[in-house]
């Protein structure tokens, strides 16, 4: 309304955008094309940036040899001015490496024009007027892709799977059911950037020959679920989605399907059982998904950052992508920094950043006094001590050290936190969440919490701490899923470095 005020219509426009990643100074407002960002804007600072948008007529470089802080707050002493910097400059940014995030934050995701502008839906051509299916599949296989979910599978390989499945009804589902606490990443990227994931779905669908997807998201997000709706709709609209795509004979449809908060519907199997409208309960595998997978038919799931990439691989081609990153692990990783940090938000680093300059550099380390460590991979992960930070953040040293990637959540924890008790939250976590289809899970995590229980409120028994390490090791390689599997990871890892903790509890009884 200020602009209109002032009849400045016709010299300056205001877009609703996604996602800008530093959630911890917001509101944000980036003036463009300059890319100045201000941070804790307030409705009161509207003139105040109205006039920085009006003078802003220097080109970007020597905008970055000026102190627009200083300018801005010469000129205005009231209300207090917004503080403004250079992404480029700031630490949060320095070191990332946008690719599933290069639109979040700079378009408007309900607007495909703006997606389009932006290269959207080029890679798509590309795959179906200059590719074939098999082609599409060796560029992912060849770009070192491997699944941003949690297990790291390569996705060459599971698109290969589905690919040579005989021909029939085949699906494609996105894994959008984020749940570890934490983590919002999937969130983030459906909020800011929905195009981008359908058009991974719809390369995907052309590699594998399918022509039907699902995106499973958890009823939680009704942001992401809206912007979905809008995309899709628009998608078709335009010939992206749906009959003869780029009127080619490839045809592909996308629903959404809304998960009801179920932990477990994260676990694809279980998802697959939601989709078909049963009770999200998992099943042994095999046969795994990409044989016999949504009503029995060959199925390729991939959750949302994975599809997330596919686009950027498709239209640089593999080696660009294989170029970034370490030997094992290519490509970027988004990450959500939460917990006890300054800089609280989403990053997207290369693989094989060390997780101090993650925590301590872009982080900003905690607000007061040092970091004691960072739980990675939510429920399923670990808790990884400071003096292990020099770790390169890829799927092998997270695994080496007893914890995972899992999708990206990254908890970080100060000196005060109680290690025992982060290993109790976590299996409370999964105690509740535990479907209760096999025993081990179903019985083990509540042992396993009461065990926890009594260690924290010091009144463990003689043997306890052993019965705590050999009820992990049982649930660990009896339960049925992933959720089971490694619920005793929080556990496992605080036991390894952080047993004097336990062993302080129970100073009576060892
Ligand atoms: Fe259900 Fe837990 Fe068994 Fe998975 S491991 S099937 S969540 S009881």
């Amino acid at each position: 309304s200020e602009i209109a005020t002032q009849n400045l219509k016709d010299q300056l426009s205001i877009r609703g955008v996604g996602c800008m990643g530093l959630c911890s100074q917001g509101p944000l407002v980036r003036l463009d094309p300059e890319g100045i960002l201000y941070d804790h804007v307030t409705p009161d600072q509207a003139p105040q940036l109205i006039q920085a948008a009006l003078h802003a007529t220097s080109p970007p470089h020597s905008k970055l040899k000026t102190s627009p802080t200083k300018t801005l707050r010469e000129q205005n002493s009231k209300p207090k001015a917004p503080s403004p910097y250079q992404p480029q400059h700031h630490p949060f940014f320095t070191h990332q490496r946008p690719i599933v995030l290069e639109n979040s934050g700079r378009i408007n995701p309900e607007k495909i024009k703006e997606y389009i502008a932006n290269r959207g839906y080029f890679a798509l051509y590309r795959a179906l007027y200059e590719m074939t299916p098999g082609e599409v599949i060796d560029q992912i296989t060849q770009s070192g892709l491997r699944g941003r979910g949690g297990g790291g599978y390569p996705t060459g390989l599971k698109w290969s799977t589905v690919a040579k499945m005989p021909t029939g009804q085949k699906y494609v589902i996105c894994n959008g059911d984020e749940g570890d606490p934490g983590a919002f990443m999937d969130r983030s990227v459906l909020e800011s950037d929905p195009h981008r994931v359908l058009e991974g779905m719809a390369i995907s669908a052309y590699a594998v020959g399918a022509n039907q997807g699902y995106i499973y998201v958890r009823g939680e997000y009704p942001l992401a679920i809206s912007h979905l709706q809008t995309a899709i709709r628009q998608a078709r609209q335009k010939g992206l989605l749906g009959s003869q795509i780029f009127e080619s004979p490839f045809d592909f449809r996308v629903d959404i399907r809304i998960g009801a908060g179920a932990f477990v519907c994260g676990e694809e199997t279980a998802l697959m059982a939601s989709i078909e409208g049963k009770r999200g309960l998992p099943r042994p595998r095999p046969p795994y998904p990409a044989e016999s997978g949504l009503w029995g038919c060959p199925t390729l799931i991939n959750n949302v950052e994975t599809f997330a990439n596919v686009a950027p691989i498709i239209r640089k081609g593999a080696d660009w992508f294989a170029g970034i990153g370490t030997e094992n692990s290519k490509g970027t990783k988004v990450f959500s920094l939460a917990g006890k940090i300054k800089n609280t938000g989403l990053i997207e680093v290369p693989m094989g950043t060390p997780l101090r300059q993650i925590v301590e550099q872009m982080g900003g380390g905690v607000p007061d006094g040092a970091v004691k460590a960072v739980q990675t991979g939510g429920p399923s992960g670990g808790c990884i001590p400071a003096d292990a930070f020099d770790t390169l953040v890829d799927y092998e040293s997270l695994k080496a050290l007893g914890s995972i990637m899992g999708s990206g959540g990254m908890i970080v924890m100060d000196q005060s936190t109680n290690m025992v008790d982060v290993a109790r939250f976590f299996m409370e976590f999964c105690m509740d969440e535990s479907c209760g289809k096999c025993i081990p899970c179903r019985a083990g995590t509540v042992q396993l919490y009461q065990l926890l229980t009594k260690i924290s409120e010091g009144k463990a028994q003689q043997g306890d701490l052993a019965q705590l390490e050999d009820l992990c090791d049982v649930v660990k390689h009896t339960s049925l899923c992933g959720l089971g599997q490694s619920a005793p990871n929080p556990v496992l890892s605080t036991l390894r470095f952080f047993k004097d903790e336990y062993l302080a509890l129970m100073q009576d009884v060892v």
